[in-house]
């Protein structure tokens, strides 16, 4: 007999994974999470992720952004240190990963040649767990042999159109969930098909249904912010199947806390950066 893979994230089972914080912790404690995001146009993507990726409760974090980025950020998220690429309006390098202890790319991020070679770069060079999202997705998706180049347990977090890039066409949901384990199982990853009920799918077969969430947060920025949550469990030395079923799920409670404050229809992303908390 074969065990049903299905499981589904309640709070009781969002709380089991929490670590809580200890009195004589102190900020090298939590880790330090590296965010590589944004391109001329798209630094509000930079922006949510990294102000998210604070409330969630890393240590440190950096943001690597294009030259035009700088002033954006140290104004808008000025608990964040900030690097810029040399390139002005796009990533086109490797930021220093020496003292990273999670990485996330893909925010805003957009698809440059430059850029493409600056993730392939940052595969090859890491040595601490990964989330992947958004145009890194979408560039994985063009250019397939980088997927061979995914570190295990790399956490990708499509929705269903760039998931559909990565995987191709199905015919209906179910073919969609068998066609993300079949990904996660072949390059080893962890994906995260978003949606209503996000389902977080492990390497091993396992699917883990979110339970929060609302249709108000079907609006621009909110998957940025979910990137940033999970990058940041990640660098807090969260495992890799626990930071994407803790973040969808934490992501979810603050979108359903911000519709609660101010109705689905008016919800913007930052509402769902400014709800978190646990
Ligand atoms: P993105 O499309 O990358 O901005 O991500 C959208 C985010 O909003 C994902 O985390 C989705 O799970 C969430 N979301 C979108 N639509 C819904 C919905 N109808 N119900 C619950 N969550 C949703
Ligand atoms: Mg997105």
């Amino acid at each position: 007999a074969t065990e049903t893979p299905y499981y589904f994230t309640d709070k009781p089972e969002a709380d089991r994974r929490i670590k809580p914080r200890q009195k004589f912790s102190h900020k090298g404690t939590f880790g330090h999470a590296v965010l590589i995001a944004g391109s001329y146009g798209k630094m509000g993507a930079a922006v949510l992720s990294g102000k998210a990726c604070l409330r969630a409760g890393v240590g440190l974090l950096t943001m690597h952004v294009p030259a035009c980025g700088y002033e954006i950020m140290q104004i808008s998220v000025p608990e964040a240190m900030t690097t810029v690429d040399e390139a002005e309006k796009h990533i086109s390098k490797t930021p220093d990963l020496s003292s990273a202890t999670a990485i996330g790319i893909g925010p805003g991020l957009g698809q440059d040649g430059a850029t493409v070679k600056a993730l392939e770069k940052v595969l090859e060079q890491a040595k601490v767990p990964v989330m992947i999202d958004a145009d890194a997705l979408n560039i994985l998706s063009a250019n397939r042999h980088l997927l061979y180049k995914l570190p295990a347990n790399t956490i990708l977090t499509p929705h269903p159109k760039e998931f559909q890039r990565l995987a191709g066409d199905s015919s209906n949901e179910y073919e969609r969930l068998e066609k993300a384990r079949a990904f996660a199982a072949k390059y080893k990853v962890i994906i995260c098909l978003k949606g209503a009920n996000t389902a977080v799918v492990l390497p091993n077969g396992e699917v883990h249904f979110n339970s929060t969430g609302n249709p108000g947060m079907a609006t621009g920025g909110t998957g940025d912010v979910l990137t940033g949550i999970i990058t940041s469990l990640l660098a807090q030395k969260y495992a890799p199947a626990d930071a994407a079923i803790l973040g969808v799920y934490q992501h979810g409670a603050a979108g359903d806390r911000a519709a609660e404050a101010r109705g689905q229809t008016a919800l913007i992303a930052s509402d769902v950066v400014e709800h978190l908390g646990w």
